[in-house]
C-alpha cells in the first residue's frame, strides 16, 4: 500500500499532462518586441524609471518598488524602450507595461555572485531576493522576499518545497525538476538558511516519480504525496506534508512553515550564486488545440502568441485559451497577453476539453461540501451571492474561498459556484457587505 500522503477533500481531475511531460525544455530566444508587465507580481505594480526612446541593459531595473507588497521590474533583455503604456495582461485586462525593441540577451548579471551563501547574513540574503525582483511562480506571485521575512513573534521551523504541480496539463515544474534539480536544491538550502529552519523537504505528488527520485538521488528529503486536487495550494500541502492545519484565515507562518514553489527556489538559487534578476521561467505551452506542445525557457514579456507559434502553432477547433491551468487559469480574450514571472502555463482548449453543460438548478446532493478542501458550503455561499444577499455569503466563509474550482468541477448540476463566490467577495470587499 502505498505511503504517499493527502488532504482531505479535494478531487482528482484528469491530468492530461502526458501532451508535454515528456518534452525537454526548449529555450526560446527574446523576440523582437518583449512587453515587460510592471505588475508581476501580487501587490502595488513597481513605478516606471525609464521612458520612451531610452536605451536599456538586460537585467537594469525599470521600474522601482512600490510599497511593500511590490517588486522591482528589470529588462530581460538589451533595447530601446519603445513606450510605456497600458497593455493586456494575462490576469487582469490590461496593466502598465514598458515595451522594448530587443538588440540581444547578451550578460544580464547585475549583482555580485555570491559563491558561498553561507556567509552572507540572512538580512543580506532577503535584500539580494527583493533587489532581484523573485516572486512566487507557482501562480500567486507573492513577493518571494516577504515571505522569507516572518514577524519576530512567529518562529518558523519548516520550509517546504512545491513540486505538486496539481493543476491538469502542466509540466513546466515537473521538467525543471528533472533537468535543473541543483539549482532548486541550492534555493531551497538558501531560504532555509534565511529562515533558520533545519527542516525542509520537497513535496511531489506519486505520478512523477522520476521527478521524486531525481531529487533524491541529489540529496533532498522528498514527501511523497497522493495524486489529489489542489494538493499545491498552500494549506492542503502543509496538512498533506507535515499534518498542520493552517487556521481559517489564517497564513503558512502561523503554523510555523514556510511554502515556496520549485520555480522560485531556482530563482533564488539564480539570484544570490550568479548575480542574475528574476528574467526568465519555464512555461508549459499545451492543450490539444496546439500543434506540438512542450515546455519553453522564455524570457518574460514573450507574447503568448509567440510561444503557441513555436508550438507549432494553432490546432483546429481551438474553443478556448487560459493562462495558467483549467482549474484555477484565467480565460482569456487575446494572445498578445505577455508572460509574466507567474505564468506557469499556455492552454489551448478543443471544445472536447472544454466543457460546455448548462448550469442547472442545485440537486442538493452535498458533493461539493464534501469536496471543498476547506470545508467550506459552495452551495449554501453561491445561493446567497446569486441573491444578492452578501452579509450572509460572508457568514458562510466566501472570503475565505480561494477560488480553487474543486467545488464547480464535481458539481453534477454544473453551477458556476466559483463565479457566484467570486462575485460575494468582490461585493464584500467592495463594502457591500451590509444588506438592505
Ligand atoms: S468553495 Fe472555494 S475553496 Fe471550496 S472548493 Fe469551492 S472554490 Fe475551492
Ligand atoms: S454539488 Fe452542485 S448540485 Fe450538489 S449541492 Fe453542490 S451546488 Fe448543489
Amino acid at each position: 500500500m502505498s505511503k504517499a500522503r493527502t488532504f482531505r477533500g479535494g478531487t482528482h481531475p484528469p491530468g492530461h499532462k502526458n501532451l508535454s511531460s515528456g518534452k525537454p525544455i526548449k529555450r526560446f530566444p527574446a523576440p523582437e518586441i518583449v512587453v515587460v508587465p510592471l505588475c508581476q507580481h501580487l501587490g502595488a505594480p513597481s513605478r516606471p524609471v525609464v521612458s520612451r526612446g531610452d536605451e536599456v541593459r538586460k537585467g537594469q531595473e525599470i521600474g522601482e518598488q512600490n510599497g511593500f507588497i511590490s517588486l522591482p521590474t528589470h529588462a530581460p533583455v538589451n533595447g530601446t524602450v519603445k513606450a510605456v503604456e497600458d497593455y493586456p495582461m494575462p490576469h487582469r485586462r490590461t496593466g502598465p507595461a514598458v515595451i522594448i525593441e530587443t538588440v540581444s540577451e547578451e550578460g544580464g548579471r547585475v549583482f555580485e555572485p555570491w559563491e558561498d551563501y553561507s556567509s552572507h547574513s540572512p538580512e543580506e540574503l532577503v535584500e539580494r531576493i527583493r533587489l532581484a525582483g523573485v516572486c512566487g511562480m507557482g501562480g500567486a506571485g507573492f513577493p518571494a522576499y516577504v515571505k522569507l521575512s516572518p514577524p519576530p513573534d512567529k518562529k518558523m521551523d519548516t520550509l517546504i518545497i512545491n513540486g505538486v504541480e496539481c493543476e491538469p496539463y502542466l509540466t513546466a515544474d515537473h521538467r525543471l525538476m528533472l533537468e535543473n534539480p541543483d539549482d532548486i536544491i541550492l534555493g531551497m538550502k538558501i531560504m532555509a538558511h534565511v529562515l533558520g529552519v533545519s527542516e525542509y523537504m520537497a513535496g511531489i505528488e506519486e505520478n512523477k516519480p522520476d521527478a521524486i527520485e531525481t531529487m533524491r538521488s541529489r540529496g533532498c528529503k522528498v514527501v511523497p504525496l497522493k495524486v489529489r486536487y489542489p494538493q499545491g495550494a498552500e494549506k492542503q500541502l502543509i496538512d498533506a506534508a507535515v499534518g498542520r492545519k493552517v487556521p481559517p484565515g489564517g497564513l503558512p507562518m502561523d503554523v510555523g512553515v514556510v511554502v515556496h514553489n520549485v520555480g522560485t527556489a531556482a530563482a533564488v538559487a539564480a539570484a544570490v550564486r550568479d548575480g542574475m534578476p528574476s528574467l526568465r521561467r519555464i512555461v508549459t505551452v499545451t492543450g490539444r488545440g496546439v500543434v506540438s506542445p512542450g515546455n519553453y525557457d522564455v524570457c518574460v514579456g514573450t507574447p503568448f502568441s509567440a510561444l503557441v507559434e513555436a508550438a507549432g502553432g494553432y490546432g483546429e477547433d481551438v474553443r478556448r485559451l487560459i493562462s495558467g491551468g483549467p482549474m484555477m487559469g484565467v480565460s482569456l480574450f487575446t494572445d498578445k497577453v505577455p508572460v509574466t514571472k507567474s505564468t506557469s502555463g499556455v492552454l489551448a482548449l478543443t471544445s472536447g476539453e472544454v466543457r460546455s453543460s448548462e448550469e442547472g438548478p442545485c440537486i442538493r446532493c452535498g458533493k461539493c461540501v464534501d469536496a471543498c478542501p476547506l470545508k467550506l458550503t459552495p452551495n449554501m455561499i453561491a445561493m446567497t451571492a446569486a441573491a444578492g444577499r452578501w452579509e450572509m455569503a460572508k457568514e458562510f466563509g466566501a472570503l475565505n474561498c480561494m477560488a480553487c474550482g474543486t467545488c464547480g468541477y464535481v458539481c453534477p448540476a454544473g453551477r458556476y459556484l466559483v463565479h457566484y463566490i467570486k462575485k460575494a467577495q468582490n461585493a464584500i470587499r467592495a463594502g457591500m457587505g451590509k444588506e438592505a
